[in-house]
This record gives C-alpha cells, sequence and structure tokens, in this order.
C-alpha cells in the first residue's frame, strides 16, 4: 500500500515537446528526474501519470479559435506561435498532457480518502502562466493553472482557490483569466520591469474581482530574505484572511541568482523555505491541499537542486526553518515596496498592517 502523503507528476512524452535550441527545452525535466532519482526521493513520493486533458477542461480558459489554431498548426508539422513559442508537431497533444498533468495533480489531492495525496507537484512542460484566452506567448501553450484551477471550480465545487506565482515572470495569462473572479486570488511576485511587462502593483482585479489580484513586483537583485518578507507581509496575511480551500502554485525557478533569463538573487533552499510558507497557508485553511505546477527555470542544475527543495519542504514534517535577514539595499528597496503595494491592497483586506 502506497501512503506517501506528496505525489509528483511526470511522464517521457513531456519531453517530446521539441523546442530546437531554446532554454525551455526537455533537457529540464531530465535534469530534474535525475537529480530525484540520484537522490532516491521518487520512492518516498506516490507517481502520478498525467492523462490528457480534455477539449472541454481547454476550453475552460482558452477560445476555441484559439485551441483550433495551435492543434492546426502543429498538424503542418509546427512554426513559432509567438516570436518565443516553438511548436513541433507533437506540442498540441503534449500541452494536452501538460495541463492534464496538473488537472490530475488536483484530483488525486481532492481523492485522498481514497489512497490519493495531500500535496503534489506537477513536473510538466510546456509551462502556462502567459497564455491568456486566446493567445500563447512567453513559451506557454495552455495555460495549465488556470486550467486546473477551473477544473477545482467546475468538478468540486470549490469556492476559493489561492493561486500564488513565484516564476520571476508575471503571470499575465493567469491574471488576465481571473481578473473579474472573486473566486481565484492571484498572487504575484516578479522581477518588475521585465517580460512580460504588466503586473504593476494597481493591477488589483476588475468588478467583482477588484482586489483578488495582488502584485508584488520587485527589483533586479532580490534575494530568498527579500522575497520572504514580501511573502510573510502580503501573501499570508491575505490568503489568511481569504482562506482559500486549496492552494495551486505557480512554480518558475527562473528568480534563482544563476538564471540566464532574470537578474534575481533566490539560491535553491530559498525555494523550500517559500514552499514552507504555502504550507503554513494550507495547513491552516485548505487542509493541506496543494498542488504546485512547474513554469520557467532555466539553469538546468540551478532548476534540479531548486525543485528537490521544494519536494524536501513538501516531505518535511513542518519543522520550521528560517533564513536570517539579510541587510542589502535591494532588500531596503523590497521593504518600501511591499509597503506600497500593501496600501493599495489595504481596502480590500483589512488586516493588512
Ligand atoms: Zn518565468
Amino acid at each position: 500500500m502506497n501512503t506517501a502523503a506528496t505525489g509528483f507528476v511526470y511522464h517521457d512524452d513531456y519531453l517530446k515537446h521539441d523546442t530546437g535550441y531554446h532554454p525551455e527545452s526537455a533537457e529540464r525535466l531530465v535534469s530534474i528526474m535525475r537529480k530525484l532519482e540520484e537522490v532516491g526521493i521518487t520512492e518516498k513520493m506516490k507517481r502520478i501519470l498525467p492523462v490528457k486533458a480534455s477539449n472541454e477542461q481547454i476550453e475552460y480558459v482558452h477560445v476555441d479559435g484559439y485551441i483550433k489554431k495551435v492543434e492546426a498548426m502543429c498538424k503542418r508539422g509546427g512554426g513559432m506561435l509567438d516570436p518565443d513559442t516553438p511548436l513541433c508537431k507533437d506540442t498540441y497533444e503534449i500541452a494536452l498532457l501538460s495541463a492534464g498533468g496538473v488537472t490530475k495533480a488536483v484530483d488525486e489531492v481532492m481523492i485522498k480518502a481514497d489512497n490519493g495525496v495531500r500535496n503534489a507537484f506537477a513536473l510538466i512542460r510546456p509551462p502556462g502562466h502567459h497564455a491568456t484566452s486566446n493567445k500563447g506567448m512567453g513559451f506557454c501553450i495552455f495555460n495549465n493553472i488556470a486550467i486546473a484551477a477551473e477544473h477545482l471550480k467546475r468538478k468540486y465545487d470549490v469556492k476559493r482557490i489561492l493561486i500564488a506565482d513565484w516564476d520571476v515572470h508575471h503571470g499575465n495569462g493567469t491574471q488576465e483569466v481571473f481578473f473579474e473572479d472573486h473566486s481565484v486570488l492571484y498572487f504575484s511576485t516578479h522581477q518588475y520591469p521585465h517580460y512580460p511587462g504588466t503586473g504593476w502593483i494597481d493591477e488589483v482585479g476588475k468588478g467583482e474581482g477588484e482586489g483578488f489580484t495582488v502584485n508584488v513586483p520587485l527589483p533586479a537583485g532580490t534575494d530568498d530574505s527579500g522575497y520572504l518578507y514580501a511573502l510573510r507581509n502580503i501573501l499570508v496575511p491575505i490568503a489568511m484572511d481569504f482562506s482559500p480551500e486549496f492552494v495551486l502554485v505557480s512554480a518558475g525557478f527562473d528568480a534563482h541568482v544563476d538564471d540566464p533569463l532574470a537578474s534575481m538573487n533566490v539560491t535553491a533552499p530559498g525555494f523550500g523555505l517559500f514552499t514552507d510558507v504555502i504550507k503554513e497557508i494550507a495547513e491552516e485553511n485548505s487542509k493541506g491541499r496543494i498542488v504546485i505546477a512547474l513554469e520557467g527555470g532555466y539553469n538546468l542544475n540551478a532548476l534540479s537542486e531548486s525543485v528537490l527543495s521544494v519536494f524536501d519542504s513538501l516531505l518535511s514534517n513542518g519543522e520550521r526553518r528560517e533564513k536570517k535577514k539579510e541587510k542589502t539595499s535591494e532588500n531596503e528597496r523590497v521593504r518600501k515596496r511591499v509597503e506600497e503595494v500593501k496600501e493599495v491592497q489595504r481596502s480590500h483586506w483589512t488586516n493588512l498592517l
């Protein structure tokens, strides 16, 4: 009997999304799986096999014309969906398997009573958080995390879902999908200014969704303690007020100090500390239910070490590991930015001190 509390999603077919000479390569998942097997951690977890998302599930988030366009391009052998986003002949099917990996992880966590898991990390590609309802961009085809959130709403009638996005880039697609939706709280930390250019503090949602988008744009050079300061002072109080029934994470690892596509100073153990914060929120509010989906992260060594740190946190028994606070000029700027975000969000979240 498998009694593992943590699951991971992986399938060799994810390697078939061939991007050519590109930072978002199949090698990313190869290096992650090699690392996890090297340290023997996969044996402590439940392996979850993904299934392709159905057309109906993709349509929760994407318009039919866009889905058909991706399918048609792949049938013709591939091409460039946008200047950053290559498709090969298999990409359409693998993008369905990527979205389906996250929804399968959600199902496994929701059926916990039936030998499921409490939390899971979907090691998938292509990533998703830049994909909007009608456009793929920034290496993303279908918005995996947004589809999983809609799946939670529709299949399990979940009323409050938190999506925490610590990828170094702003998840413009996820923000757009839930901008007017008060059932999904979208929280993002990201380097700013940086690709894709969105995610300023005044983007807070609209209509019924006003206050349910929380952007924390951070200066280049922000390190572990700067991120933890932002998470503790903004994410934690807002999440405790919102009280999510399920926590989803868009986990990119491109804020790592060695990442070639950005200029942040996060370390691999830092991502484990971020996961500790997510666990605290989930323990308090969502019966520990967490599903993490891989987004970016382009230095292979940094990526695999960082993913391992996240699994170490998921598998740990809640012992609190704190990072010593470092006083740097960047972190002074982070503190100022956090105050600015609080100023904007205070009208929506009364417990922001
Ligand atoms: Zn990214």
